[in-house]
């Protein structure tokens, strides 16, 4: 066994060795206090740091001004999808949806049980291989909000451009892109993403909100449901999950020297287009995105057979490249290479491709 493999897992996702090594160090005494991060109570000034480290460097490398709100919630993403209705949408009001994934879709349905949502688009119908034009939705001005889910996952799709929504606030789920280029947060009134695929450890979910919409939270909400009132008792109104936040805290300390945002936009638009090269130049492989709405994240394909996936699968683990089958929904293969995932796995990858269409194709 090699001491560390290629993970092309979509999430939870290869974290930076650097950050792992970090905690490794600090595990049983961190910051000099005889302690583990484990043992700390949450109200310590230690922790308050901690949290509010992760906050501060959060808001320096995305940009995010003084007037978005930046919670560490639980739950996951997928408590969002309720979450999100039970604050933002008013009594009479309506909500759009554009579904373009799986993740997209569970997100309309739970949002469905909680009051009046429009569907305004989905591209279930040509199996989400694409991202619809803005010729083939129409948003209604007068909806309490938008909501779209920025990388599909699964699929390998992701927004190139936002859809134009006016003064009605845009909300997205961006669990998989999050921090894995520049975002422009004033474009959005609410974005969300579970820690585990781009930011750090499963068990915390980042939200940031802008702070005109936390007049919307109905008092009548149960409290861990409020944003208002999460954003009142700095994400501790209960035990926040104190380690997932300082992971996150070291992951964003990382991504600082890697040069930031742009740097890693950068990085991840080579790494993803050294696969799509290989798939564009192959009869071999077929990508199941349409090219022009093809992920920096997660890069789907397909074999002529399914029995060739499988064989690719073992092929590619026997040579230290795990995690590569798609989503037990649609098949085919997956490589999920987000921030964290190394330039040199993504070349190796390249090279078994190659040899692997050359004995099979
Ligand atoms: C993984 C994923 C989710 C679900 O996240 P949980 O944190 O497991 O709830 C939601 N949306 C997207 C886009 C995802 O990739």
């Amino acid at each position: 066994m090699p001491d560390r493999i290629y993970n092309f897992a979509a999430g939870p996702a290869a974290l930076p060795l650097e950050v792992l090594e970090r905690a490794q160090t600090e595990f049983t005494n961190i910051n000099d206090s005889g302690m583990s991060l484990l043992e700390m109570s949450h109200r310590s000034q230690a922790v308050e740091n901690i949290m509010a480290d992760a906050e501060s460097d959060i808001r320096e490398v995305g940009n995010i001004p003084e007037n978005y709100h930046i919670l560490f919630l639980q739950g996951g993403a997928s408590q969002q999808f309720a979450m999100v209705p039970m604050n933002l949408l008013s009594p009479n009001g309506l909500a759009e949806h554009i579904v373009t994934g799986h993740f997209a879709k569970l997100a309309y349905q739970d949002a469905q049980k909680i009051g009046n949502i429009r569907l305004a688009a989905s591209t279930e119908e040509d199996k989400f291989s694409r991202i619809p034009s803005p010729d083939q939705y129409r948003l209604d001005p007068s909806a309490d909000y938008i909501h779209i889910t920025t990388n599909n996952t699964i699929f390998g799709t992701e927004w190139k451009t936002l859809p134009k929504t006016g003064d009605v606030p845009l909300v997205a789920d961006t669990s998989s892109n999050m921090f894995s280029k520049p975002i422009n947060i004033n474009d959005y009134g609410l974005v969300y993403a579970g820690a585990q695929k781009n930011l750090g450890a499963a068990g915390v979910t980042l939200v940031i909100i802008r702070d005109d919409l936390l007049k919307r939270s109905p008092d009548i909400l149960p409290s861990m449901f409020n944003y208002n009132h999460h954003v009142k008792s700095k994400s501790a109104y209960n035990t926040p999950p104190v380690f997932g936040i300082y992971i996150l805290g070291l992951v964003m300390k990382w991504l600082k020297r890697q040069g930031g945002l742009e740097s890693m936009q950068r990085i991840n638009e080579e790494k993803a287009s050294m696969l799509y090269e290989v798939i564009d130049n192959s009869d071999f492989y077929k990508g199941h995105a349409n090219k022009s709405d093809r992920s920096n994240m997660n890069v789907t394909f397909n074999l002529p057979t399914p029995e060739l996936e499988t064989e690719f699968t073992e092929y590619a683990a026997s040579n230290g490249m795990v995690e590569i089958k798609g989503h037990r929904s649609v098949g085919g293969i997956r490589a999920s290479i987000y921030n964290a995932f190394p330039l040199d796995g993504v070349e190796r990858l390249v090279d078994l491709m190659k040899t692997f269409e050359k004995s099979k194709g």
